[in-house]
């Protein structure tokens, strides 16, 4: 095992209760806080959370945007959950990969799937595969710090961008790519993976949406927190005057005064645009797309940025759970569960449901406590698995090469993450020095 936390010895001491065992498969938000919701309600049980990547907390680290660090704050109360008795953190272990469902269904009590969404949803549109094309998701797990081995590089985003959808991911890509770069203080952005895709905020990014403004999803805090950023100009263009709500109030007041001809970044908004197509002509993509009134409307750009929702991962996703993996104490929480819609603290709501459930399945003796759990799986996965002290070894090295200016330098490459786990940091001894 990389890190000293020790298996459990036994479920089963002689005149005592034995064990719940609990497997949660991912320790995003959803996987964390149905933890938390366990050790509380099932005081004594044996909870294991299973997460893929040797770093915890899914999208806290890997999609919520680098420049929202109080977001990402939510890790800190995640934390805890794994110093708690008979709580514990294997990482680095795919379930369906590392070990197979099965054997995790076979010797624990109960399986909690909180395996999250981690595809980008694909415009359905033609498309002419010359044509660059990236997922919010992608983009944002990559100025993340995202392991490099395990993301599709994407090719410098140029200077002239779309961006297809109008919910808060949506927004999020608009902020960080019309930043400054100055303007990443006190952030953990990859700042080599910035330079690689954005050496400089894009000229013009247009911004497509196919509802009408009244009906967007993006918060309006995060649209005014966009609007505010120095040194952009905004332009609105499918607005009625009609329209109103808290995103048409914010966006308003640029419909007939817009903002910054001679601004860095121009973000221009457009509602009411259905996507058509998009082409490649002379190393440019083309986004053809049709307003309310049928008239087509082409955007010539470098990349177009799809912003629209994520799915499970494709068919070569070895990660993503089958439908076999069911079974009469398998549950399933958050974003898997329920789609990809909502913030962190709705899946706080999911996670105490599902707890709820399974604390009165148990209470009726739907389940028992008589499988094995951790001890029973753990030997094949001794080599590989990082524990929670190990995890932290990461944490505390990633603080500690922090660049000027920035709250952590993520470490972006597995072998290297492997080798601070196991305190054997041959890499950083020598990037210290
Ligand atoms: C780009 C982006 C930005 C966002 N920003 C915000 C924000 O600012 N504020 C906010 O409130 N919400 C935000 N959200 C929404 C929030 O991140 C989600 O609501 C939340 O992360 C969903 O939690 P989850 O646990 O279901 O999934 P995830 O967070 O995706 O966690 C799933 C975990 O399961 C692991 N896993 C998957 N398969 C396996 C397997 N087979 N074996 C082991 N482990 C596995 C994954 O590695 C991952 O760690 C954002 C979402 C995105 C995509």
């Amino acid at each position: 095992m990389i890190g000293t936390q020790p298996p459990h010895e036994s479920t089963e001491t002689p005149g005592t209760a034995r064990a719940l065992t609990v497997a949660i498969v991912g320790s995003g938000p959803a996987g964390c806080y149905t933890g938390q919701f366990l050790a509380k309600s099932l005081p004594g049980a044996e909870i294991t959370v299973f997460e893929s990547l040797p770093a915890p907390y899914g999208l806290v680290r890997y999609g919520v945007a680098a420049d929202h660090q109080g977001t990402k704050g939510v890790a800190r109360q995640f934390d805890r959950l794994f110093t708690r008795d008979g709580v514990r953190f294997v990482g680095n272990v795919t379930v369906g990969r590392d070990v197979e469902f099965a054997r995790i269904a076979a010797n624990f009590d109960v399986v909690v799937l909180a395996t999250g969404l981690p595809g980008d949803r694909e415009l359905d549109v033609p498309r002419d595969p010359r044509a660059q094309v990236v997922g919010a998701g992608t983009l944002l797990r990559a100025l993340n710090g995202f392991p490099r081995d395990r993301i599709r590089p994407c090719a410098p985003l140029g200077p002239d961008v779309v961006v297809v959808g109008m919910g808060n991911v949506a927004v999020d890509v608009l902020r960080l790519l019309a930043k400054d770069t100055g303007d990443f203080a006190g952030t953990d952005i990859d700042d080599e993976m910035l330079r690689r895709l954005r050496p400089a905020p894009p000229s013009t990014i247009a911004a497509l949406a196919r509802s009408g403004a009244p009906r967007s999803k993006c918060d309006a805090a995060m649209l005014r927190e966009l609007v505010s950023l120095p040194g952009i100009g905004i332009t609105v263009s499918g607005m009625d005057e009609r329209d109103e709500g808290p995103v048409v109030d914010v966006l308003r007041p640029f419909v007939s005064t817009p903002r910054g001809e001679g601004g860095r970044t121009r973000v221009t908004f457009h509602f009411g645009l259905e996507p058509e197509r998009i082409t490649s002509r002379e190393g440019r993509t083309v986004l053809t797309a049709r307003d309310r009134n049928a008239a087509r409307q082409e955007f010539v750009a470098d990349t177009v940025v799809t912003a629209i929702g994520f799915t499970h991962g494709g068919a070569e996703d070895e990660t993503a759970p089958r439908h076999d993996w069911s079974g009469d104490h398998v549950y399933r929480v958050g974003w898997f569960s329920r789609g990809a819609q909502g913030t962190i603290a709705r899946n706080r709501k999911d996670a105490q449901q599902v707890a709820r459930r399974i604390a009165d399945d148990v209470a009726a003796g739907r389940i028992r406590p008589a499988k094995d759990g951790f001890r029973a799986v753990a030997g094949p996965l001794a080599d590989r698995m990082v524990g929670f002290e190990a995890w932290q070894r990461i944490e505390a090295a990633e603080h500690r090469s922090a660049l000027p200016g920035r709250c952590r330098r993520k470490i972006t490459d597995l072998g290297h993450m492997l080798a601070v786990a196991t305190g054997l940091d041959e890499h950083e001894r020598k990037e210290l020095a």
